[in-house]
């Protein structure tokens, strides 16, 4: 059992600290209140080998692997939660195309998405009343001639409007195929029928929009599939393994940078003639914040080391974004208090920490469906 990043590891994770550092921190704040990431970081993250952490240099990725990704949108994270989901994506986008798809597909894709500069890569799976059940999908794809026509409406599609690719999930047989009758498609985010509706007003990761889309006969040509037929809700799930490991390092990057605000503050208030770190109530938060990071940290790498190792990781992955989705809400919930009233207000980034941590335990699977993965699992 080794805890040290390997070279490459640590390279990934400097350049994600500094540019995290000199670039995001600096205009986190702006991108929260103005709802919007300058496309220019998203170029520079490209740049810097971010967008396309465990695809392989052939496709114009880093090739550096999976916990390098972790540790590199723990890094953005820290600083800009929005910008690591946007990250984390397209990452996953991109993995899912660089495995699942054609040669034709991958080299299609792939390098645009890992340069940053033509646009996000998009998963498109939930609907309006298919959220933690996805097999109740009524998007559907109907064959005509070599082409397959798509139609329906997906919801809280992060990156949405400014998609280059979207993996489409419809469904391709009658409804009482279920989860066997789906597939995916690549979907261009220009393509002819795909309308882009409102950005969610949402209550944090308010720099990510997060759109409804519709599918009014969207064509697209029969070689958009992305695997087999049947394989649509395979592979969602096979993607949504890794991209929940994704989301556990998110929810460690936010929930550290409310612990080091936190640890910084209480150094310099005072209260009854000494700072409040001296208290010792406050200590003992701090001790409870450091903990649960530590174990959210040390669980998400197990399960990226798991999925890099090849060996199956699916209840890693669920343990990790289960734990660390709910530890990130408890400690920026405490950072909020340590702050005291200015913790309640815009002037300090422990509200932004907190709304943006609130999400971690709802998306790519809520809660409750981590603990039903895990639970099947330990009865299995
Ligand atoms: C900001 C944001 C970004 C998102 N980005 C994307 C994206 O890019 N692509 C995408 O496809 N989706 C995305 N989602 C959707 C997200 O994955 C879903 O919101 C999530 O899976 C929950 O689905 P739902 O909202 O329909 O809730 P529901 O499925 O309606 O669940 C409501 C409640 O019931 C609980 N529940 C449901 N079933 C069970 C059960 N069997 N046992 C116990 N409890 C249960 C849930 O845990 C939850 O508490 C995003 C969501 C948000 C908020």
């Amino acid at each position: 059992m080794n805890f040290e990043p390997t070279e490459t590891q640590a390279l990934i994770q400097r350049a994600a600290r500094d540019f995290a550092a000199r670039v995001v921190l600096p205009i986190a704040a702006e991108i929260d209140a103005r709802a919007t990431i300058p496309p220019a970081v998203v170029r520079a993250l490209g740049e810097l080998g971010l967008m396309a952490v465990n695809i392989a240099p052939e496709l114009g990725g880093s090739g550096a692997g999976v916990v390098a990704y972790a540790l590199a949108v723990q890094e953005i994270a820290r600083a800009c939660a929005s910008i690591a989901v946007t990250m984390s994506v397209t990452n996953m986008v991109g993995e899912a195309i660089a495995r699942f798809g054609t040669s034709a597909q991958a080299s299609h894709y792939c390098p645009a998405l890992a340069r940053g500069d033509e646009g996000l890569g998009c998963f498109a799976l939930s609907e309006p009343d298919a959220g933690s059940d996805p097999g109740a999908m009524v998007t559907t794809a109907r064959r005509d001639g070599a082409e397959w026509v798509l139609d329906g409406a997906k919801q809280w599609i992060s990156g949405g409007s400014a998609a280059r690719v979207l993996i489409v999930w419809a469904r391709t047989g009658p409804p009482e195929t279920g989860t066997k009758g789906i597939a995916c498609f690549l979907v261009d985010g220009n393509a002819a029928g795909l309308r882009v509706g409102r950005p969610e007003d949402k209550m944090g990761l308010r720099g990510s929009s997060t759109v409804p889309l519709e599918f009014a006969s969207c064509r697209v040509p029969a070689t958009a599939m992305l695997g087999s037929e049947n394989d649509g809700f395979k592979i969602a799930m096979m993607a949504l393994d890794g991209g929940r490991i994704g989301i556990g390092a998110q929810a460690v990057g936010i929930a550290r940078a409310a612990l080091e605000e936190s640890v910084r503050y209480a150094k310099d208030r005072r209260t009854f003639g000494a700072p409040i770190a001296e208290h010792q109530a406050i200590q003992w938060m701090l001790a409870d914040m450091q903990t649960r990071i530590d174990a959210a940290h040390l669980l998400s790498m197990r399960a990226a080391a798991m999925k890099e190792a090849g060996r199956p990781f699916s209840r890693e992955a669920a343990i990790a974004k289960l734990f660390a989705s709910e530890a990130a809400i408890a400690v920026c919930n405490s950072a909020v208090q340590i702050h005291g009233g200015y913790g309640y207000t815009r002037d300090f980034a422990a509200e932004r920490h907190l709304r943006d941590a609130r999400v971690t335990t709802i998306y790519e699977g809520t809660s409750e469906i981590q603990r039903l993965v895990i639970a099947r699992s330990a009865l299995a």
